[in-house]
């Protein structure tokens, strides 16, 4: 019998990726179904992104780059900080790396020990707590609901906080809740961290430019600037390029943890690929309109959606602040119907029977939730929506 490691048996495959899967298969034996499960924009890659890779293939950057990434893109990242987020850093502070993903890996590896507690407020993306688990770290979940708009409050964070917690992540706008935080609300909470020398900080930016909050983004850095000695801030292209599939995402931090989370990194995966580092360099140094056509169109679907979904009967749905996610409850429609017991079992009734594909809020920490993803047109939107009130009835 082969033997698998303790380690890989306690976490599960990623449940996002599961129900795209699962909706592609059915796809596959000719069923028609809407997918609201991706974690993707469904725009392409703009073209002088697209170019600059092309043109890096042609100058022969096909070879191995530095671990950390290439110093036109750590340059370009740098600036990026300056000029969107008014952060400091040297080049010793950043790491590039295969996707956002891996940036957290790479953190969870190189700060946490075993039984060491990782505060994860829930609704959380699905992966904090798997990774911190491969860490062999303790994920410590901060449950939170509507009535807080899905965000954690500060005697939240100081109750879970023992001499155990080495880390905190916190990710504004949120996948899946679409929530951001205030820079008031992270004053407060930055308060609490003050109090902590412990805990690091992962802020996890992926979303920064999809919001309409009207307010400037903001971070934890941005409303406590005390904790930039043991915060990190992690982004990418993933997510505001439509750039998913390049697999760049980058952090920056305290020189030590970055040079460790390096090493990690050089003993796993290396660089991340030198053309897609190309790539991110135009999108970051380019020009950014782009994002901004990306987010119009979001906006203009979430407003649709929010109203569409509270016309259903048994869903509540709150407006979101960004992302391209709304996170309703659908506890009154599964309370009413008698054949389903939990959001797990409802969410497989509407792929089945209804051939619309979305994610049960268990997969984030949240039951009695679902997550639909915007992330395709406004047609399929207007499909998916027509299919709900008919399996709602
Ligand atoms: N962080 C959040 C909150 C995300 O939703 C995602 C992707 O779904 C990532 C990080 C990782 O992005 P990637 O590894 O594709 O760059």
């Amino acid at each position: 019998d082969l033997q698998l490691s303790s380690r890989v048996q306690a976490i599960k495959p990623s449940p996002t990726l599961a129900v795209t899967n699962k909706a592609a298969e059915l796809r596959a034996a000719g069923q028609d179904i809407i997918g609201l499960g991706a974690g993707e924009p469904d725009f392409d890659t703009p073209d002088h992104i697209k170019e600059a890779a092309i043109e890096a293939i042609k100058a022969g950057q096909t070879k191995y780059t530095a671990v950390d990434g290439t110093p036109a893109l750590k340059k370009a990242i740098i600036a990026k900080y300056k000029r969107d987020n008014d952060l400091e850093y040297e080049a010793n502070q950043i790491l590039v790396s295969s996707g956002g993903k891996q940036s957290f890996f790479n953190l969870a590896l190189a700060t946490l020990n075993k039984g060491d507690e990782a505060i994860i407020p829930a609704p959380y993306w699905v992966s904090y707590p798997d990774m911190v688990l491969v860490a062999e770290g303790k994920p410590v979940i901060i449950e939170t609901g509507p009535e807080t708009r899905f965000k954690i409050t500060p005697e939240q964070l100081e109750s879970a906080i023992t001499d155990r917690t080495r880390l905190f992540v916190i990710n504004s706008p949120s996948n899946p809740s679409g929530m951001a935080y205030t820079l008031e609300e992270l004053k407060a909470i930055g308060e609490v961290l003050k109090k902590h020398p412990q805990v690091m900080i992962a802020t996890d930016d992926m979303y920064e430019p999809i919001l309409w909050t009207g307010a400037a983004f903001c971070n934890i850095l941005n409303a406590t600037p005390e904790l930039y000695d043991r915060t990190f801030v992690l982004n990418g292209v993933s997510k505001a390029y439509s750039m998913t599939g390049w697999r760049i995402g980058y952090a920056a931090g305290p020189a030590k943890i970055i040079g460790a989370m390096k090493k990690i990194q050089s003993q796993s995966t290396s660089n991340p690929s030198s053309i897609s580092q190309a790539a991110a360099t135009a999108a970051l140094d380019g020009p950014q309109d782009c994002v901004k056509e990306m987010v119009t169109a979001f906006k203009e679907r979430h407003d649709y959606l929010v109203k569409a979904l509270n016309e259903l009967p048994g869903v509540e749905c709150l407006v979101g602040d960004g992302t391209f996610y709304v996170f309703p409850s659908f506890q009154g429609a599964i309370d009413a119907d008698s054949a389903v017991g939990n959001d797990v079992e409802f969410a497989e009734k509407l792929l089945k029977d209804a051939g619309v594909a979305l994610v049960p809020g268990s997969a984030f920490g949240s039951p009695g939730h679902m997550r639909l993803s915007f992330a395709t047109s406004m047609k399929n939107l207007k499909e998916a929506i027509s299919r709900l009130q008919k399996a709602l009835g």
